[in-house]
């Protein structure tokens, strides 16, 4: 607690951290020092102003300890070490030449002691590794449940790059992880209940309630992309019809996009980048984007009826496709938000790349590091008390006898 107080509100003295958290001031006077000695907390120089001695202000030591993410795909690994506010320090790509759980935890851990060589630092400050992934995850037991890009089942990812970098290894869903990296650094820090729906092969959902992200009874809520909008013929990865995804999933509107430059004789995309850069110059185009946002906006309608969120973020690679696509949300969040509800939500366009799917997996860590006990759901990565990472098998039992 006193360590999450410091992060946000640093240069801040004891008395505000005893006034924040509620703790006596003794308390907060015997858990600084060892703050201090473990390198995650320093003392700023006193600001002098009036009379009277100034107090001793505390900030986050942010570069002391690193963390590193790992945004794990079909074919190859994304890997970033960040400091302590997620700044990146070291990134780089590994490629994926084998899917099955032995080589891809060998590839991270390759992953990572070639970040720690890039950049120079040590594999003795490094707190944990996040890795995020699509598909169904149980977070508290690092299973991955379901990957259908992977074709895994029920595979204990965690455990295994755990065995290969030594370190605390958590894993959650990727769009959970950006909705961290929101939480934590980003627009996300202003508000406590958000959402943060991905745009781009798949379509997904991360819901931040009271400040957590919600995961269900088991991990796996948000599969926003499988709410099915239509008994339409759209098969989806999944195995049903009908679904979200399934229409505006970058490889279905390419799909969609290649029938119709046949039909038209123009010239076929041949990705979802060139679709969005052909769209403004042809119509069929324009308007393939502008009803995948229309889908996309009613969708959105009914999860802000639900939910009422103060914060929608659309983020992923499919926001590239612009205005045409926006603009159409927009018009119809117009129309299908509930009357109570317009205006009392912002909404936000933030376009990323792979290396801030990373950096969110980075966050994964930080989350552990910061989040309030209090408030954590999760048993933490860090024996405090101790200060040594907390094994796994440990980690996995409390859990269990939850
Ligand atoms: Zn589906």
């Amino acid at each position: 607690m006193v360590l999450g107080v410091v992060r946000e509100r640093g240069p801040v003295s004891k008395a505000d951290i005893a006034r924040e958290t509620g703790l006596s001031q003794a308390t907060v006077g015997a858990i600084v020092p060892l703050l201090i000695e473990r390198g995650l907390v320093s003392e700023s120089a006193p600001v002098v102003s009036g009379v009277g001695r100034p107090p001793t202000l505390l900030e986050l030591d942010h570069d002391f300890y690193n963390v590193v993410g790992l945004k794990l795909m079909e074919d190859h690994i994304v890997a970033v070490v960040t400091d302590l506010e997620a700044q990146t320090l070291g990134q780089c790509e590994l490629p994926l030449s084998n899917i099955d759980p032995e080589s891809v935890a060998t590839t991270a851990g390759a992953a990572v002691d070639h970040l720690l060589q890039i950049s120079g630092l040590g594999h003795k400050r490094i707190l944990g590794v996040g890795i995020g992934m699509a598909g169904v995850i149980d977070t508290s037991l690092g299973i991955c449940r379901s990957s259908p890009f992977l074709g895994w089942q029920d595979v204990p990812i965690a455990a295994l790059v755990e065995g290969r970098v030594g370190v605390p290894v958590r894993v959650d869903n990727d769009t959970n992880t950006l909705a961290l990296a929101e939480r934590w650094f980003g627009v996300g820090q202003k508000s406590d209940d958000f959402i943060l729906v991905t745009l781009g092969r798949g379509v997904g959902l991360s819901v931040v309630v009271g400040g957590s992200v919600y995961r269900g009874a088991h991990g796996g809520a948000g599969e926003f992309g499988h709410t099915v909008m239509s008994d339409g013929d759209a098969p989806c990865s999944c195995g049903n019809r009908g679904c979200l995804e399934a229409t505006i999933g970058e490889p279905a509107l390419l799909r969609r996009a290649q029938d119709l430059a046949q039909e038209h004789k123009i010239q076929k995309p041949t990705t979802a980048a060139e679709l969005y850069a052909a769209a403004p110059d042809e119509q069929v185009f324009s308007d393939l984007l502008a009803g995948a946002g229309t889908l996309l906006g009613r969708a959105l309608g009914n999860l802000i009826n639900l939910l009422a969120p103060e914060l929608v973020v659309l983020s992923g690679e499919g926001v590239d496709a612009g205005e045409q696509l926006l603009g159409a949300v927009n018009a119809e969040l117009a129309v299908h938000a509930h009357e109570g509800l317009r205006g009392s939500y912002e909404l936000v366009v933030e376009p990323l790349s792979d290396e801030a799917w990373a950096r969110g997996a980075a966050s994964l860590v930080l989350d552990a590091v910061f989040e309030s006990p209090t408030r954590s759901r999760s048993t933490p990565l860090w024996d405090w008390d101790n200060w040594q990472p907390t094994e796994l098998k440990e980690r996995t039992m409390k859990e269990m006898s939850r």
